[in-house]
């Protein structure tokens, strides 16, 4: 899809709509010609897949999905967008492009009403000013779906992909770590954008894992405990873990050390395993 990245012609046809670029939705279009087809090759859209996106733009990626997969759902909150998509993807009659917020929408009834037979993936260049609540939705509904693969800020890739127990680590490294196995696929640098953004990006995949890597009485407040720990990164994580839930110090203490750690150790010193076991020891308190 050349033209999608020829920067006249997504002027002209932007023009010819009446559509300015809107900040607030995180529209920065991608115009490397480079960057799609790569997106879609390593994020899977190929023969037998369904592929939802999330934000179209004027359908740069969309198209580069649709030339390779069996069916793309598209979903773009942006109403504007909809007469210029009916005009750049016209070509195409595997694309269903459905007018929402992502944040709103049941994104298993998309799949069930969709994709049936098909095996199911998500690619997106994703909007900024959301990227963390999207991908933890994606995450936490799980969904049924093979991978995801998102383009993200430099900073938020790095987030994102670390392993637990590293000092780039998260609450939200925990959270991807815990459903998927998350790498960093290529960078991408600011010029490869329309209108081009402060930062580069990088392009990440997270394939969804069967199992969680580790087992937790209640899940629910394994996640209470992981964001809990990183509210205050500077303080210690038994101060950090006691204010927050409310537990006495020296319980806390405790289960730290029955998970080998030591009680001045910050959050980003422990693994998933330890994670797991201080929830389970603190779950049995309270
Ligand atoms: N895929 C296009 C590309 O790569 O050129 C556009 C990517 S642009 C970074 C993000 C897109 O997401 C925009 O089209 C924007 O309107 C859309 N968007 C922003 N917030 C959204 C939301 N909550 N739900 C669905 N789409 C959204």
């Amino acid at each position: 899809m050349e033209k999608l990245t020829n920067i006249g012609y997504v002027r002209e046809i932007m023009e010819r709509h009446g559509f300015s670029f809107s900040k607030r939705l995180g529209q920065n279009f991608i115009v490397n010609p480079s960057v799609c087809p790569r997106i879609a090759e390593m994020g899977g859209a190929g023969k037998g897949m369904g592929i939802i996106e999330i934000g179209t733009g004027v359908g740069v990626l969309t198209a580069e999905l649709a030339e390779r997969a069996e069916k793309v759902v598209a979903i773009e909150i942006d109403e504007r967008l909809l007469p210029v998509l009916d005009e750049t993807l016209s070509d195409f009659d595997n694309i269903k492009i459905i007018n929402a917020d992502v944040m709103k929408t049941d994104l298993k009834q998309v799949i069930e009403d969709n994709f049936r037979g098909l095996e199911t993936a998500v690619c997106a260049n994703l909007p900024y000013y959301i990227t963390s609540p999207i991908i933890m939705k994606l995450l936490e509904e799980r969904l049924p779906v093979k991978s995801i693969t998102v383009m993200v800020q430099k900073e938020a890739a790095q987030r994102l992909c670390a392993a637990p127990g590293t000092r780039e680590c998260g609450a939200v490294s925990f959270a991807v770590r815990y459903y998927s196995e998350p790498r960093v696929l290529f960078g991408v640098s600011r010029g490869s954008f329309m209108p081009s953004p402060d930062v580069d990006s990088c392009v990440i995949r997270m394939d969804i894992l069967k199992e969680p890597p580790v087992k937790v009485k209640d899940e629910g407040f394994f996640f209470r405990l992981v964001r809990g720990a990183f509210t205050q990164r500077r303080k210690t994580l038994s101060n950090s873990l006691s204010s927050v839930l409310g537990i006495p110090k020296d319980r806390v203490r405790e289960a730290l050390s029955e998970a080998d750690i030591s009680p001045t150790a910050r959050p980003e010193a422990v693994t998933m395993e330890q994670m797991a076991i201080i929830s389970d020891r603190l779950k049995d308190t309270i």
